[in-house]
């Protein structure tokens, strides 16, 4: 069996897009799954769309969520380089194949005359020029001048690109592997540039090109590609490559989280939800866009999102680690309608994976961020507060506020608790369990329960009567986190001095 190797080529001109990183993890899943390979090729041909970090921006994000390619710019391979850049000279010759056989012709027409045949046509009401089958033999090309007009005209340096020749009556069919068949006219289409004027190959060829020379067995890529495919198995086809021309199969597109159109980076900014993985510098307004790791997403949250965004196992398995999905990833199991991009699923998933983690792994972090809130505290007493609080929350800054929320001396107290529960009772509950804190130098959770038990029931009250005014006086709030461990997170003295705060703040 032929070997599996698949390839995310992305283009460096702006940042990866969330739909681009579900691309990648669809291949590298697909790569995995069949011990096969998962390839990086940056496709930088269009010079001028260029944006500075773009490329570098890629790897980081691939590297957070553990898409490690096997291949590429960063890791090499027997294919190097993985730059299209890089690869320029080769991609002449192919072009000048084509040429040669008829596939493809030198066009002269400047992109001003296009323009302007473009301008007269609409003026005539006629839109859609294409330059293309029904018009090419009206315009400036090596199929309407002699050979010696062409030479004339290539060595006096003349602008000019390479065509491809589109058949004029024909049906283009491919097999994708999520659509089926999908079948174009060839009138439909126009003959794509393969070579610039700056001598650079344009997307279809280099891609095709790249694609033939680097083995790829799949193309898995987005939905918005597939107009391009029908040019792709042209050339294929006038190559003499259709037996190693590869497979398609095109991912659905991202929709908005209503459901009504394609999923925008406008979307995340009006509606208050990431849309690339990592934080993002604009180049033109020095704008800073957050991603998901900066909003506290964990990289096997987004990733179990992401898989389910266009893929279902078929069964009501939601949770999935990367190695789970590389066991049930199939592409028969990948449909051909367009995933709402829900993110309240992806703050669920979150959720789960943060209650998943060990509180340890928290700690540093943790550590560092009640720092950063005027908390310093060693790491067992964090981790106490991890343990607390991580139940309730869905991200790490969750935890920090909780936590801080337990840490700070409360600056007011419930106010709706206070006028139900703050009486007689309470305050001579209250008064004798600060006295006897005041006598303890330690206490762990379960002891400061029976200690609080005890002192109520030995004095004659209810402590159902008095335990959540001892929440409001520890924290300020009428609801929270297990209070007797906040009793032993704080220590019996910072308790003793909170209760005896409130009572004077209360009065009797
Ligand atoms: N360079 C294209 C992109 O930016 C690649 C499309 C493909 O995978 O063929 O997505």
């Amino acid at each position: 069996m032929k070997e599996i190797r698949v390839r995310f080529a992305p283009s460096p001109t702006g940042s990866l897009h969330i739909g681009g990183v579900r691309t990648a993890l669809y291949n590298y899943l697909f790569a995995r799954k069949h011990g096969g390979k998962f390839i990086i090729r940056i496709e930088d041909t269009d010079q001028n769309r260029l944006v500075a970090g773009a490329e570098e921006y890629i790897y980081e994000s691939l590297a957070w969520l553990g898409v490690n390619p096997d291949e590429g710019v960063k890791v090499g391979g027997p294919f190097t380089p993985y730059k299209q850049s890089e690869r320029k000279e080769m991609y002449a010759q192919y072009a000048m194949q084509l040429v040669e056989s008829g596939f493809a012709y030198y066009a002269f027409d400047t992109p001003e005359e296009l323009e302007a045949i473009r301008e007269k046509l609409k003026a005539e009401k006629v839109d859609n020029f294409q330059y293309g089958a029904a018009t090419r033999h009206t315009l400036v090309n090596s199929l309407t001048l002699s050979d010696e007009e062409v030479k004339a005209r290539i060595s006096a340096g003349a602008h000019y690109v390479i065509r491809l020749k589109v058949p004029k009556n024909e049906e283009i069919r491919l097999n994708d592997l999520i659509r089926g068949w999908v079948m174009v006219h060839s009138s439909t289409m126009d003959d794509k540039v393969l070579m610039k004027s700056d001598g650079m190959p344009t997307y279809h060829l280099a891609n095709v090109v790249d694609d033939y020379l680097m083995q790829i067995s799949h193309v898995i890529r987005g939905e918005e590609w597939l107009p391009s495919a029908p040019t792709h198995v042209l050339l294929y086809k006038y190559f003499g490559w259709e037996s190693a021309m590869p497979e398609f199969a095109h991912l659905p597109l991202l929709l908005k989280p209503n459901g009504e159109g394609k999923l925008s980076k406008r979307d995340g900014e009006m509606m208050g939800f990431p849309v690339f993985p990592l934080q993002w510098t604009e180049e033109e307004t020095g704008k800073i866009i957050s991603g998901f790791r900066e909003e506290g997403y964990l990289p096997e949250a987004l990733i179990n999102f992401l898989a389910f965004l266009g893929w279902n196992p078929g069964t009501e398995q939601e949770l999935f680690t990367m190695d789970e999905l590389v066991e049930a990833f199939s592409i028969e199991r990948i449909g051909k309608s367009g995933s709402k991009f829900d993110i309240a699923k992806a703050k669920w998933y979150n959720q789960h994976y943060l209650h998943q983690r060990s509180p340890e792994s928290f700690v540093p972090a943790m550590q560092k961020a009640l720092i950063l809130e005027g908390f310093d505290l060693d790491a067992t007493t964090v981790q106490k507060l991890i343990t607390l609080v991580k139940d309730r929350a869905t991200f790490e800054k969750d935890m920090v506020l909780e936590s801080v929320q337990v840490l700070q001396v409360p600056s007011s107290y419930d106010e709706a608790v206070v006028a139900s529960k703050w009486n007689e009772d309470a305050r001579n509950g209250l008064q004798l369990f600060a006295s006897v804190l005041g006598e303890k130098m330690e206490l762990n959770a379960s002891d400061a329960k029976d200690l609080f038990n005890q002192t109520m029931e030995s004095n004659g009250i209810k402590p159902g009567k008095v335990l959540q005014m001892l929440r409001v006086a520890l924290t300020g709030k009428g609801a929270g986190p297990d209070l007797m461990t906040i009793i032993e997170i704080l220590g019996t003295e910072a308790c003793r001095k909170r209760i005896e705060r409130m009572i004077v703040a209360l009065g009797a």
